[in-house]
């Protein structure tokens, strides 16, 4: 699947939208999701045009990868969410529900999520 500039998550990173930012660094931003199924509820995305963690794991430079995981782990933290525990979780093509085509982790916490969200 090729990358679609017209995506959501294209046009907030290119400031056309707006967004609830939590956090941002060369290689990320992190907002609300605008729907939150979770007392906390932080999208997770690269700047860099990958439409799938699929697509993110083949082409992704170490340095991409790496600040992006890193990313995911100091927003929880910075959140607060590390000592209660949340949940980091990624929809992936049709099977996996995903709605947005660039790759975005999702972080839910703040209740107990039960062993799994159901998206259906
Ligand atoms: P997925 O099904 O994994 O592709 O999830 C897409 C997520 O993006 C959903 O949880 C939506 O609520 C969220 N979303 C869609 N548009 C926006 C937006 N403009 N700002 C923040 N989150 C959004």
């Amino acid at each position: 699947m090729s990358y679609d500039d017209n995506n959501i998550f294209a046009k907030i990173l290119r400031g056309e939208i707006p967004c609830k930012k939590v956090h941002e660094d060369d290689f990320t931003l992190a907002f609300h999701d605008i729907n939150p199924q979770a007392p906390v509820h932080v999208l997770v995305i690269p700047k860099g045009k990958y439409v799938s963690m699929a697509d993110f794991s083949a082409k992704a430079s170490e340095a991409e990868i790496a600040g992006f995981i890193r990313a995911v782990g100091k927003v929880a933290r910075d959140l607060g969410l590390e000592e209660e525990g949340y949940r980091v979780l990624a929809n992936i093509g049709a099977n996996g529900g995903q709605e947005v085509p660039h790759l975005h982790v999702h972080i839910c916490g703040g209740r107990k999520l039960g062993r799994m969200i159901h998206l259906a």
